[in-house]
């Protein structure tokens, strides 16, 4: 699954899930650019993969405003030389049951989730199509698939995400650019799970075949093979990793 040379950008890659994926992109031999709202948690994540030998920049910005995530983009392709492949995965959480639930928290959750992948597409779709080659790998949930009561705001964003991969995975097909989701299960010990009590943990672990919870670093594999030239014929496509939790 040889990266080498080749620029990903991870947003959110601070932390989390988004960490593991761009500590895996470098050890396939990417060089990696990483986003986040706060740069100073994405600091150790920057010194792992110089570590490693490869170059990695960190830039400040919010996926949710296009300006921000269109000049992050140009930075990256300025500071790296290129641009191969994308992995919008910056993503948030405001749950609340439909009738409680608040304009803010609502907009918070699609204008991140949602827009920001747009965002992130559109800038850098430009040097994907003019290289003729590429990827986007969208971070969608379990949640768009199956939804879930109290997060009709991050169940929408997420759905939204999947229709968005498909559309742009027969966009951009003629120029050789593939356009997949990675729909993970649930995956705890990130930021996105701090506020899920053991009982609603222990009810959603129930409903996991594999019997066990995802680890940030069963979502960066897939992605990992996803950027690779072996997911070469792979576009338009949902790959669910959650243990067998939505099937
Ligand atoms: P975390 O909360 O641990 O990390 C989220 C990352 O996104 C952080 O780096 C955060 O940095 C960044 N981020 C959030 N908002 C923005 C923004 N507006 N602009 C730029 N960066 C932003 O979440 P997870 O690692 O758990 O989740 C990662 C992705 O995986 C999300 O898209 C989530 O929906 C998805 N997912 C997670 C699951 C889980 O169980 N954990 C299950 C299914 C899907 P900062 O706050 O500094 O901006």
């Amino acid at each position: 699954m040889n990266l080498s040379d080749k620029v990903a950008l991870v947003t959110g890659g601070s932390r989390g899930i988004g960490r593991a994926i761009a500590i895996r992109l470098a050890e396939e031999g990417a060089n990696v650019a990483l986003c986040a709202r706060n740069v100073e948690a994405a600091e150790s994540v920057e010194a792992e993969i110089k570590d490693m030998g490869r170059k990695c920049c960190v830039f400040k910005a919010d996926v949710s405003d296009s300006q921000q995530a269109d000049s992050m983009i140009k930075s990256v392709i300025e500071e790296l030389g290129s641009l191969y492949a994308v992995v919008n995965n910056a993503g948030i959480t405001r749950d609340n049951l439909l009738l409680r639930m608040k304009d803010d928290e609502w907009d918070a959750v699609i204008k991140t989730n949602l827009n920001g992948s747009f965002n992130c597409a559109r800038s850098a779709a430009k040097a994907l199509i003019k290289a003729r080659c590429g990827r986007i790998i969208n971070i969608t949930s379990v949640v768009g698939l199956q939804g879930n009561a109290g997060q009709v705001n991050y169940a929408a964003s997420k759905a939204g995400m999947i229709g968005l991969t498909k559309s742009l995975a027969r966009e951009l097909g003629s120029r050789s650019v593939t356009v997949n989701a990675v729909a993970p299960g649930l995956v705890p010990d990130t930021g996105m799970t701090d506020e899920l009590s053991d009982e609603v943990m222990q009810g959603m672990l129930s409903q996991v075949p594999l019997g066990r919870p995802g680890k940030p670093e069963d979502v960066a594999n897939i992605v990992a093979f996803l950027a690779s030239s072996r997911a070469d014929y792979i576009t338009g496509q949902v790959i669910s990793v959650d243990g067998g939790m939505a099937m």
